[in-house]
């Protein structure tokens, strides 16, 4: 509620006050013309209350306070310090009414953060200007008040600047109406001339639940197609495979707080510290607590996890199904299975026996590379340990055998016992924020919703009942790269794309752009104007985005979290489930009754009814339920008390029989096997601060300063082999296109191994980026693509000029500087964070320089560029931007962990550093 703080005459003209306003320090100027202005009073370098007695004026056309402490100049209008452009003080709504200064309070919303499967709770502080500040929310579940780098910047990522405004068509700006009912024309044009299947939605993990079911069921109950597919194939559908071939549905047996009584973590595929930080923050109080927990890594990569480890094991990529199987026959030869759980609770096993029988740990250790003595000691820890948890992400999905990789592992869980117990199971940790939501309602090309299938009759006649419509299609649909390839072939000629940007995220990047150059028809709906896929816009539609949006969402562990609106959207931009609604009431009569909700709870509520008798009922639930007790974890049945935080526990399985399945895995080598042509294995993967495709944190220049730049990271071996130092521009070559990167020596790699981070696309590289090189094979049963595994080759890459730019961040600039990246051989557009936010960009050519776009970025930057290049010095610690130089001269000079968190202050605010700093303490 405002606050009436003092009639105005109680104040002196250009002079301030202090006041409290729901219980915070406010500083209120009232200025010759009688207006009034108010911002915190807290100086954020001194942290002292003083700024009501600063000093107001006129800076360089800008309204600011003077503090009275180290004379940093706070803007009035926007809170900005004009030296400092990374400090900001909050901004809060003043008026005068009836004589009397009112000044609005700050408002407090918790919702979820809007990056990674782990689902942290935040709170969100607003102000005039939109969302000030976050923190993170003590009171939830998942992170209990912690959050990792991203999340600290969650507040940082949210100006309007590069969102989309207005919807448009062709290109101009046009109103909703006229945008959705050329839409829902073209669609219904193209399915009355091919049929509903020449139609498709590809849309995101990044959906709340309540979208997710309105896309789905607009697809498949209104349009009559099963082409509904989703990014979520890209990171977790192998998991779910996994988990339904192996214990009979899509169900996480586990939960976080597994992590705190496990005495054996085993982590595969994972860098959990960079991809999932407060799991590993976790795990790293859990083992501080617990000395006896064991930490198994199982990665090619020594990453920051893998060096913390007590046992790593640096297998050749794509051989974990060799290895998993090879560690099933140790815990069967040295008798430490459990037998009365096998015999009693699975089935099966005489058709794994055979092919394990043959997997001895010396044949495993030839395929995977590893030694003997590594894989019998991890089998041993396995099966001796008392409470086994594994850990598991996109090394073991993202693979053309991912479903095989899935189920070895729960093969060891259901040897072992390992499952239903506190402390052990097999817990696939969730990439995206709402993968999970969007299986729950069926949002995925061969799912229905409440986890029914479309290849199963009796639940297209459940779905199709529960609708009210007359039958769900039959026809399986396409799932995403088979979608794009479908377009690509002119079989789907209208696709609709939501907040996903498949042209910079799908594998085999060119292909993808040359399919969508290929459609008929394409409408994105997305938050941010400058995504890549927006390029193949027939129409664009503005879509809300996090801190704007109302609705839920499910994590890793099962846990359904409230996400709820802080702020309005910007310009005319809409929630994801409004869009979609409006859509579908404008595209067949039918649409109007299907879809009448009016607010996201009643979509939530019709999903709610959908899961009735299914393993993930949650009949009992409600927003009334979620806002009272906080996040739940599926099933909550109609009756239940709570949610069930631990699956199993009673060893019955939802299969037929009642038991878990073991899997026959055979071992299969990747896709694209390295060869005399491409001679090197690429890995892709997640860089700590960054996400996706960088819509969001590209944003922000915090976020840059640990990874500031796209490197190809190869073995120490292999630079020396290659002559290549640090620094160097190399062309990195696959059969599918290539691209030019600096090379970074790593003593983190294997030879003949090279990693490249996913996140560079066409807005910070010349090209494609990391997905020209990705091949776009497929896991014949969750139709995952096997992202993590390419073979490529370096091509020499002599820059005949080189050059760089670096100027204060401004929207012209950056403008400039995106629209020349394709234009030079290599290019590297990044933010700074200093006094003021930089704009960095760095160019090669082979050739000699595009002159046109030369000039253009000489006189956007105001200067010619710099042609010595200066080398860009990575942060560890990316909220006190201590560099790793810095760092490593503190420990020669003998200071420990907490000496370096004491004298340079790194590692003590979000924490995402402490992984890495450990290891430089320990070096
Ligand atoms: Fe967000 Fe980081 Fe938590 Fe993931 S770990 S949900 S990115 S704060």
């Amino acid at each position: 509620m405002a606050t009436r703080v003092c009639p105005l005459e109680d104040i002196v003209p250009n002079a301030g006050v202090a006041a409290l306003v729901d219980g915070e320090q406010v500083a209120i100027f009232r200025l010759d013309d009688n207006s009034v202005h108010a911002v915190g009073n807290q100086d954020p370098f001194s942290r002292a209350n003083v700024l009501s007695r600063g000093i107001v004026g006129d800076l360089r056309g800008e309204l600011v306070v003077a503090s009275p402490v180290y004379k940093q100049h706070f803007s009035l209008a926007t809170g900005r310090c004009i030296e400092d452009a990374s400090a900001r003080i909050p901004v809060y709504d003043a008026r005068v009414e009836e004589g009397w200064v009112v000044v609005e309070p700050r408002k407090q919303v918790a919702t979820t953060c809007c990056y990674c499967g782990v689902g942290c709770g935040v709170v969100v502080s607003t102000h005039k200007h939109g969302v000030f500040s976050v923190k993170g929310d003590h009171a939830h579940p998942a992170n209990r008040g912690q959050l990792c780098t991203k999340g600290t910047a969650l507040h940082l990522s949210t100006d309007a600047g590069t969102r989309l405004l207005y919807p448009e068509v062709d290109g101009a700006r046009s109103s909703w109406d006229q945008a959705l009912d050329h839409a829902a024309g073209k669609f219904r044009q193209i399915i009355a001339a091919h049929g509903p299947d020449a139609v498709a939605f590809y849309i995101s993990g990044q959906l709340l639940t309540e979208d997710y079911y309105v896309f789905n069921k607009l697809a498949k109950g209104l349009v009559g197609t099963n082409n509904v597919d989703t990014n979520s194939r890209l990171c977790m559908s192998s998991a779910v495979a996994g988990y339904k071939k192996s214990l009979g549905a899509d169900a996480p047996p586990c939960a976080y707080e597994d992590i705190d009584v496990a005495d054996l973590i085993l982590i595969a595929g994972s860098n959990t510290a960079f991809a999932h930080p407060i799991v590993y923050r976790r795990i790293e109080e859990a083992r501080a607590k617990n000395p006896r927990l064991k930490l198994v890594v199982i990665d090619p990569r020594a990453t920051v996890t893998a060096r913390a480890a007590d046992l790593h094991l640096a297998l050749k990529p794509g051989t974990d199904v060799a290895l998993f199987n090879a560690m099933l026959h140790v815990i069967e030869r040295d008798g430490l299975a459990d037998f009365q759980f096998k015999n009693s609770k699975t089935e099966n096993f005489e058709n794994l026996k055979p092919l394990i029988d043959q997997w001895t740990p010396e044949r495993a250790a030839e395929v995977c590379d590893l030694p003997v003595e590594k894989i019998v000691e991890a089998a041993r820890l396995f099966g001796r340990a008392k409470a086994a948890l594994s850990l598991y992400c996109q090394g073991l999905n993202q693979s053309a055998s991912g479903t095989w990789k899935n189920c070895a592992l729960i093969n060891l869980h259901l040897a072992t016992g390992q499952i239903g117990r506190p402390g052990a199971g097999p817990f696939s940790l969730t990439g995206q924020p709402n993968a999970m939501g969007g299986r729950e309602v069926g949002g995925m090309a061969n799912l229905l919703a409440g986890h029914r299938d479309v290849d199963n009759p009796e639940h297209r006649k459940e779905v199709a009942a529960f609708w009210g419509i007359d039958a769900v299609p039959s026809q399986p649909g396409k799932t995403a790269v088979e979608m794009f390839e479908a377009i690509g072939r002119g079989e789907i000629k209208a696709v609709w794309i939501a907040c996903t940007n498949p042209v910079q995220s799908m594998p085999d990047a060119n292909a993808v752009r040359k399919a969508l150059e290929r459609a008929e028809f394409v409408v994105v709906q997305d938050a941010y104007r400058d995504a890549e896929t927006c390029d193949y816009a027939d129409v664009l539609l503005p879509a809300a985005s996090w801190a704007e949006k109302e609705g839920t969402v499910t994590n890793s562990e099962r846990s359904i979290s409230r996400v709820r609106a802080a702020v309005a959207p910007p310009g005319e931009a809409r929630a994801d489930w409004r869009i979609a609604v409006d859509f579908a009431r404008r595209l067949s009569p039918a649409g109007e009754n299907l879809f009448s909700y009016q607010t996201p709870e009643q979509v939530f509520n019709e999903h709610r009814a959908s899961t009735r008798g299914r393993d993930l009922d949650i009949t009992g639930l409600s927003y009334g339920v979620l806002e009272r007790d906080g996040p739940q974890q599926w099933p909550y049945p109609e009756g239940a008390k709570g949610g069930r935080t631990r699956l199993y526990t009673d060893g019955v399985f939802p299969t037929p029989s009642g038991r878990a399945r073991f899997v026959a895995t055979e071992y299969l080598p990747p896709a694209e096997e390295p060869d005399a042509e491409f001679p090197l294995r690429l890995n892709t993967g997640r860089l700590r601060d960054q996400w996706h495709s960088m819509t969001r944190t590209g944003l922000v220049a915090r976020l840059f300063s640990h990874s500031p730049e796209p490197e190809i990271v190869l073995s120490v071996f292999d630079c020396k082999k290659d002559n290549l130092s640090n620094g160097n521009l190399v062309r990195v070559a696959s059969r599918r296109g290539s691209t030019v990167m600096k090379v970074r020596a790593s003593d983190d790699m294997r030879p003949g191994d090279a990693f490249v981070a996913m996140h560079w696309g066409g807005r910070f590289t010349s090209g494609v980026g990391t997905n020209a090189l990705t091949v776009p094979a497929i896991d014949p049963y969750s139709k995952q693509p096997e992202l993590k595994h390419a073979a490529i080759r370096l091509e020499p890459f002599a820059a005949r000029w080189r050059g760089a730019f670096a100027a204060p961040a401004t929207p012209e600039r950056h403008r400039v500087a995106s629209e020349s990246l394709a234009r030079f051989d290599y290019a590297s557009l990044s933010l700074a964070e200093g006094p003021e936010i930089l704009l960095r960009l760095e160019l090669a050519c082979a050739g000699e320089p595009d002159l046109a776009a030369l000039t253009a970025l000489e006189k956007a930057f105001g200067q010619p560029p710099e042609t010595g290049v200066e080398a860009f010095e990575p942060a560890v610690c990316a909220c006190f931007k201590v560099s790793e130089a810095e760092i490593r001269a503190a420990v020669a000079a003998g200071a420990t962990l907490a000496a370096l968190q004491k004298d340079l202050k790194c590692g003590t605010n979000c924490g995402s550093c402490v992984p890495e700093l450990r290891r430089l303490a320990a070096a």
